[in-house]
């Protein structure tokens, strides 16, 4: 993989990367055609990290096509899949602390997700050396801590964050949708969207209480809620104070599937 990224730039080329865990759907493919757009190539990663799975999640059981997914990649003129089947040595010594930025919001009941993602994202940057990397606002958090950290270790990468591409009822799209079954998917999932929308409207009509607001729209989803939260998009600490910028970010569970969601005002 790094002898073919050093050849594009010996000629000149510019490498934009897509990391991703497989089972392709359509909001993967929005990231890959943006990534086009910033540079020569795309390298798109395909790989379930085991580093960002906790012990009770599901690592083992996460949905895998990738006969699918490669078919659905041409189609839109991938130039490169990184499919590794490994990652690691037999043992890990290093790894990427993103510090107190993965003690809020998921990070809150995920512990040690985001190390095991940042850890396997620089990995990635390693490997196949891009200039560009394209990332979903899907996982904001996500989002937040992989360019804090090229800026804090010095990576010359331009971090770029694409919008979330929902489905018609405004369930942000997930390879863990396809978990759902169809009372789940049709009358719980989309209500963690509901929540966040009611929250961006009242925002509109000039509310800004943020804990307010916040009680009021925990009371919509139909599933069980883990939290929702309104934070600075960069510290992610809890504003009270809604402005334009503020991320509403929250998490639930439709029966067995946890979903997350955010929008920002
Ligand atoms: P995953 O395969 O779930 O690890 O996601 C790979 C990348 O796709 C991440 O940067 C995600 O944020 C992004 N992504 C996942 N779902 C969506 C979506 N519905 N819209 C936009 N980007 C997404």
């Amino acid at each position: 993989m790094t002898a073919w990224s050093n050849r594009q730039y010996r000629n000149n080329k510019t490498i934009a990367l897509v990391p991703t865990m497989g089972y392709l759907h359509e909001g993967h493919l929005s990231l890959v055609r943006l990534a086009k757009k910033h540079a020569d190539l795309v390298v798109v990663s395909i790989y379930v990290n085991p580093t960002q799975f906790g012990p009770t999640e599901d690592f083992s059981r996460y949905p895998r096509n990738i006969k699918r997914d490669l078919k659905l990649l041409k189609e839109e003129g991938t130039d490169v899949v990184f499919t590794p089947s490994n990652m690691y040595e037999s043992k890990i010594f290093f790894s990427i602390n993103p510090g107190s930025l993965q003690n809020e919001l998921c990070g809150k009941f995920r512990p040690g997700h985001f190390e095991g993602v940042a850890t396997i994202v620089l990995k990635l940057f390693n490997v196949i050396q891009p200039q560009v990397a394209v990332f979903g606002q899907k996982d904001a958090q996500q989002f937040a801590i992989l360019k804090k950290m090229t800026k804090e270790l010095d990576l010359d990468i331009k971090m770029i964050a694409a919008p979330i591409v929902r489905e018609p009822d405004g369930l942000a799209m997930s390879s863990r949708n396809v978990y759902l079954s169809s009372g789940e998917r049709h009358s719980v999932a989309p209500t963690l969207n509901t929540a966040l929308r009611f929250i961006q409207d009242a925002f509109g009509k000039g509310n800004t209480h943020a804990p307010l607001l916040l009680k009021k729209a925990a009371q919509i989803p139909k599933g069980k809620l883990q939290y929702l939260a309104a934070v600075d998009p960069e510290t992610l600490l809890p504003v009270k104070k809604l402005v334009p910028g503020t991320l509403v970010a929250g998490a639930m569970f439709a029966g067995k599937t946890r979903l997350i969601d955010n929008i920002t005002l």
